[in-house]
């Protein structure tokens, strides 16, 4: 069978389905191949989604343990595993189900099967249980995501890896069972996150970590309030340490740890390996085309996601770092409205990050590690939370809000955030560093009261107090003599 059509997206993620969206909705004849039953990708279906569901399960688990603090008293929680499992499931049927409409409606064609490039022209799609299926098209983007990284190395038989007790994100994602004692290999987002849920339902769960500082790479005054959390909600967080070997039990894995403060050894019912994630570049058939993969295995692209094929355009994971799902969102807007003509560029300042944890941590543009590793001259200002009424309301005083910018234009340049909802309010500093905000700006905008919102706002007053009273200070009598 052979088919033919303006744009061939391949991968069905939130890159994918939303390139095959915006370019039908620019009047580009388009085709998307996802070897997926449901469209939706990692995102939908092994990540985002089904994490923060499960989130929501540990942060309700969490507030209930700890509303005595202010009188209110529950029993312990009744598990019901199968149940949330299946609610779990639900929410993303529902997210697919919607998907599959919007595509249906916007009259994308949908081919469920494993693309593989022929050659800069068509590419072939192979469908279980049916014919092959050949599409001829005259553009191209390719979505195909990534995967969890997989450490060989760490068994003696390497079948071990897929041992049921050895688990990734997704496994853990299906929630089979809560194991009472959980090793996570990796103190990134992803296994925190996960440490989170399973803490909350019954694991003791032990993080280790090789780096001195969970969330390695993110600023450490954001990340220490965190720490504390974790501290009092997991077994324990093995800094400094190296997983050397895993041996695989009948019902138990023993890791064989080195760390100068960790055990030689530890025995636990499952292990999840978080240790980040690698793009899916290869089996493409790309070798076919003139695409060209960098030595980390991301296929190469510009500021308008073409690669150094001008018919294949790359978008999401695959096409590098930060591996986000909102990324890939933007992206895919930039790859259609190019194909369409239109002068889209990915020229975005801010990517937002956010780690959904108890508290969360978000941050974006320029953070502190980053503006110290390329000798930029910043400025920052921090808000406690412990000073704000709505955070004392929420019985969740834990949290900052900071707010980097520029001494001599005082432009916003960075926001990073710890506290519960700081994934939602961290969409203020978004705005603020794409519109070129400066302090002003966010002090002289009205926040409600009482939000965690006005944290930002008090940040960029306490900034403002402080220029003052520097400013007064240098124009002092006093001062003019000193100098
Ligand atoms: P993907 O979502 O990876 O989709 C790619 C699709 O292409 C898949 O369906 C794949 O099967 C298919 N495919 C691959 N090869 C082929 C082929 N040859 N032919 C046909 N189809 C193919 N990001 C966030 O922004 N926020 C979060 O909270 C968040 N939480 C996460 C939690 C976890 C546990 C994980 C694992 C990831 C999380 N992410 C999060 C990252 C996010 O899932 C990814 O950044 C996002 O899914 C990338 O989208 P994508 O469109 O590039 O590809």
């Amino acid at each position: 069978m052979v088919e033919q059509v303006d744009l061939v997206v391949v991968g069905g993620g939130p890159g994918g389905y939303t390139a095959a969206l915006r370019a039908a909705e620019l009047g580009i004849k388009t085709m998307l191949v996802d070897d997926q039953p449901k469209p939706g990708g990692v995102c939908l279906h092994m990540g985002c989604i089904p994490s923060k569901a499960l989130l929501h399960a540990a942060e309700v688990l969490n507030t209930a343990k700890e509303a005595h603090r202010f009188g209110i008293k529950f029993d312990s929680p009744d598990i019901d595993i199968e149940a949330l499992r299946s609610w779990k499931t639900d929410v993303l049927t529902k997210l697919a189900q919607g998907v599959s409409g919007l595509l249906k409606s916007a009259k994308v064609d949908h081919l469920v099967g494993r693309a593989k490039f022929n050659d800069s022209r068509s590419l072939t799609v192979d469908r279980e249980g049916e014919s092959n299926v050949r599409v001829k098209f005259k553009h191209a983007i390719l979505a195909t995501g990534s995967r969890p990284t997989r450490l060989p190395f760490l068994f003696k038989n390497e079948a071990d890896m897929d041992s049921p007790l050895i688990m990734d994100s997704t496994d853990a994602l299906k929630l089979e069972e809560v194991p009472k004692k959980l090793l996570v290999i990796g103190g990134g987002y992803i296994g925190l996150e996960m440490s989170t849920v399973y803490a909350a339902l019954g694991s003791e769960v032990t993080v280790v970590e090789m780096m001195d500082n969970l969330l390695p790479g993110v600023d450490r005054d954001l990340v220490r309030p965190l720490a504390t959390k974790l501290e009092g909600q997991l077994k324990s967080i093995l800094l400094n340490t190296k997983v050397k070997s895993l041996e695989v039990k009948k019902n138990s894995v023993v890791a064989h740890l080195e760390g100068k403060d960790s055990p030689a050894k530890l025995e636990v019912d499952k292990v999840l390996i978080a240790v980040g994630r690698v793009p899916n570049s290869e089996d493409l058939g790309l070798e076919e085309t003139e695409v060209v993969i960098d030595e980390h295995g991301f296929v190469k692209i510009d500021d308008q996601q073409k690669t150094d094929d001008k018919r294949i355009y790359a978008i999401g994971d695959v096409s590098g770092q930060p591996m986000l799902a909102h990324r890939a969102i933007r992206q895919a807007y930039v790859a259609a409205e190019v194909l369409a003509g239109r002068p889209s560029q990915f020229d975005n300042r801010a990517i937002p990050a956010v780690v959904f944890t108890e508290p969360e941590v978000a941050w974006c543009g320029l953070t502190d590690t980053e503006a110290k590793e390329k000798g930029i001259k910043t400025a920052s200002a921090k808000f406690p939370w412990s000073a704000s009424g709505r955070a004392m309301t929420l019985a969740e005083p834990v949290g900052q809000t900071k707010i980097i910018y520029d001494p001599a234009s005082q432009r916003v340049l960075g926001v990073g955030m710890v506290g519960p909802r700081a994934g939602d309010l961290i969409a203020e500093g978004v705005l603020a560093i794409e519109m070129g905000a400066v302090l002003e700006d966010l002090a002289e905008s009205i926040h409600a009261h009482p939000t965690l919102a006005e944290t930002i706002n008090e940040a960029a007053l306490t900034a403002l107090s402080r220029i003052e009273r520097q400013s007064q200070k240098s124009s002092s009598p006093s001062a003019a003599k000193t100098h």
